[in-house]
């Protein structure tokens, strides 16, 4: 039977299918979402947070498009903390600890409310396509067919997926889930190329079984930030939960270093390849071998459940080992697993296969998102479905794609590395990742990037129109204050003392005050009686521009030149045998990734400057010849 009602399906309700699904159906587009199991809409098998370093601007970034994470985080955060507040807003991000369960409820309440969308539980075992490599449908266990005229992969770690824990090993997706076994064999009758990769988790243990008195409390944020620019930061105020902070001690480390020829991962029963920046807890012991402990971190699951989750001690050692290795642990000493640590391995992609639309180069109408393209963590997920299932529904409409460069945002620098760099590991987002940090603050994602959602269908005029508001009130504010000149008063005497700034004599712009590092616009507004009323997140926007307006013209230029660079594009039909003065190397790696611009060759490892140049030079006698 062959079902014709839908224009597009997406593969998998995770955090990256469920973005993809929501994109396409407020598009207008007929789409349905599969996913194994619908009670694991959104399921969060790993940490129970969404947001921290780097991963706090992805979220934000995906709010200011029009994606879903922020507001569903925002609904059922049971902790938050704004990260690195001590140092510049560069770095600042935000973390919530989610209530798991009403975290993967409410984004299913969120689905099933969506127009357009249908949800079913089903696995789709394969991708059918017509002789020109466009998409024309699906298959799913049972049988049934379904066309459709773009499918968004999303199948994060569930292909050919199997569990290990010891010597115990199961074939399963997480938490005992259905695993995917079919899919990953049509992917490669497609010609679609499949790695292996592999992640882990720690085990959750139950609440009765911890010792509280032995570990350090740690409290969420008073007041709490909201991630959503559109949550009224009114309607996340509330009681918050404690987490706990204990550590590894050097017989933790002992009973490790006695057990590893039992890790898979030690013996190499593991073929995936796992997260450097995710270590296991026995990769810990073996790399740092000259620390003596390493911190722990014990978060509740959620409020319905006494299960608690130990962060920074994921393992697939087997159960007994893990329990004496927990056992070790201050404050564990008699703690009773609920449900053990292991690892998975996952079939995925290279996504060197794709383009920066998220478009497979090969098969068109088939898009990917998520942990299925390499990466690794909700947020890298829900960003890759986000901008997967835009451009689905762009192409369905056939309108331009939309695509995010290293310079708009932490999701380009993310896409970027994903479709550019070999991918040896899971791709984990950091802050170092990003050559214009200062640019791509968490705080203004919004200024950043509202337009682009607004081109992709997801942001409404009301939204634009308060943007708009938004932009001229920073730019009149700046304007004014670096047009007030200070008087020395007692007032401002007072002010500064307290700040511990040098006293000044003479009087000074507000500009130079702000600029001082221990002075900021909110400190001086006592010294500036016809200051406007201003929103907190207006007058952050006053107080960064101009504290840092140095770094950020500089960073201004940069950014110029790199999009001017972007302007070279490579013609897709080039043929780099020709190019005969580059290594045969570099021809094959660029005839292998077949980079879109200039830019993303010369970021391709290998490729060197002479090369470029030559390339460069080849290009304009392609353009000559035509
Ligand atoms: C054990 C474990 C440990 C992890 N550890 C970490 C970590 O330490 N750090 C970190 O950042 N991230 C970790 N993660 C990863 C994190 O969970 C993922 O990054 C995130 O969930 C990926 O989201 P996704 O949407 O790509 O895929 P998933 O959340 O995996 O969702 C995939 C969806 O696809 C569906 N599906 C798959 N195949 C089919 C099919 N053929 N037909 C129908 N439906 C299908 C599934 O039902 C599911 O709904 C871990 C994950 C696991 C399982």
């Amino acid at each position: 039977m062959i079902i014709e009602n839908y224009e597009a399906a997406v593969i998998g309700a995770g955090h990256a299918g469920c973005e993809a699904a929501l994109a396409l159906a407020r598009n207008g587009i007929k789409t349905i979402v599969f996913t194994v199991s619908i009670n694991s809409i959104a399921l969060m098998p790993c940490n129970p947070n969404i947001g921290g370093s780097s991963k706090g601007h992805l979220v934000r970034e995906i709010d200011a498009l029009g994606g879903e994470m922020a507001h569903v985080i925002d609904r059922t955060f049971i902790q938050s903390k704004m990260l690195n507040k001590s140092k510049g807003p560069a770095v600042h991000s935000l973390r919530a600890q989610a209530d798991k369960a009403e975290y993967s409820k409410e984004m299913r309440r969120v689905l099933e409310r969506q127009e357009n969308l249908d949800i079913k539980q089903a696995e789709v075992t394969e991708i059918f396509t017509d002789d020109e490599k466009n998409v024309t449908g699906i298959k799913i266990r049972t049988g049934i067919e379904y066309k459709v005229k773009a499918v968004v992969l999303c199948t994060g770690v569930y292909l050919k997926a199997r569990c290990l824990c010891g010597e115990a090993i199961t074939y399963t997706g997480p938490n005992g889930l259905q695993a995917a076994n079919s899919l990953s064999e049509s992917l490669m009758n497609l010609g679609i190329k499949i790695h292996r990769f592999k992640t882990g988790t720690p085990a959750r243990i139950s609440e009765d079984s911890i010792d509280f008195s032995k570990m350090v409390p740690q409290y969420g944020d008073v007041p709490v930030v909201p991630f959503s620019f559109s949550t009224d930061p009114e309607d996340v105020q509330k009681e918050q939960v404690k987490s706990y902070l204990t550590h590894t001690t050097e017989k933790t480390h002992e009973v490790i270093r006695r057990n590893l020829d039992r890790s898979p991962m030690y013996s190499g029963v593991i073929e995936g390849v796992g997260p450097r920046y995710c270590p296991s807890i026995e990769d810990k012991v073996v790399k740092f071998s000259d620390k003596e402990s390493h911190q722990v971190f014990l978060e509740p699951e959620g409020l319905s459940t006494d299960e608690w989750y130990i962060d920074g001690m994921s393992s697939s050692l087997p159960e007994d080992v893990q329990t004496e290795m927990y056992r070790t642990v201050p404050g564990l000493e008699n703690c009773r697993i609920v449900r053990n640590a292991y690892a998975i391995e996952y079939d995925c992609i290279p996504g060197k296969q794709l383009k920066h639309s998220l478009e497979f180069k090969d098969v068109h109408g088939l898009f990917s998102g998520g942990q299925i393209n390499g990466s690794s963590g909700y947020e890298e997920a829900a960003a890759q479905g986000l901008i997967a299932g835009i451009n689905a529904a762009m192409m369905i409409l056939s309108k331009e794609a939309i695509t995010i460069d290293r310079s708009e945002g932490y999701i380009g620098v993310l896409i970027d590395d994903l479709v550019t760099k070999e991918s040896s590991e899971p791709y984990r987002m950091m802050t170092s990742r990003a050559e214009y940090r200062l640019m791509l603050r968490q705080d203004n994602a919004d200024l950043r990037l509202r337009r682009k959602g607004f081109e992709a269908g997801l942001i409404s005029k009301e939204q634009m129109d308060a943007l708009f508001e938004k932009e001229e009130s920073i730019k009149n504010e700046i304007e004014r204050v670096s047009g007030i000149n200070v008087k020395v008063t007692d007032e401002l005497k007072e002010i500064m003392k307290r700040a511990g700034s040098t006293a000044i004599s003479t009087g000074v712009t507000m500009e130079e005050l702000i600029r001082r590092p221990e002075l900021s616009y909110d400190m001086l507004s006592p010294v500036d009686p016809n200051r406007p009323d201003l929103s907190k997140e207006i007058r952050e926007q006053v107080n960064i521009n101009i504290k840092y307006r140095g770094y950020i013209e500089r960073e201004e230029r940069q950014i110029s030149q790199y999009k001017k660079a972007l302007e070279q594009i490579i013609p897709v039909n080039i043929n780099y045998d020709n190019v005969s003065n580059i290594r045969i190397e570099a021809r094959q790696k660029l005839a292998d990734i077949r980079p879109e611009t200039i830019v993303q060759a010369s970021m391709i490892q290998g490729i060197s400057p002479s090369d470029i140049q030559v390339l460069m030079v080849y290009i304009k006698s392609m353009g000559s010849r035509s």
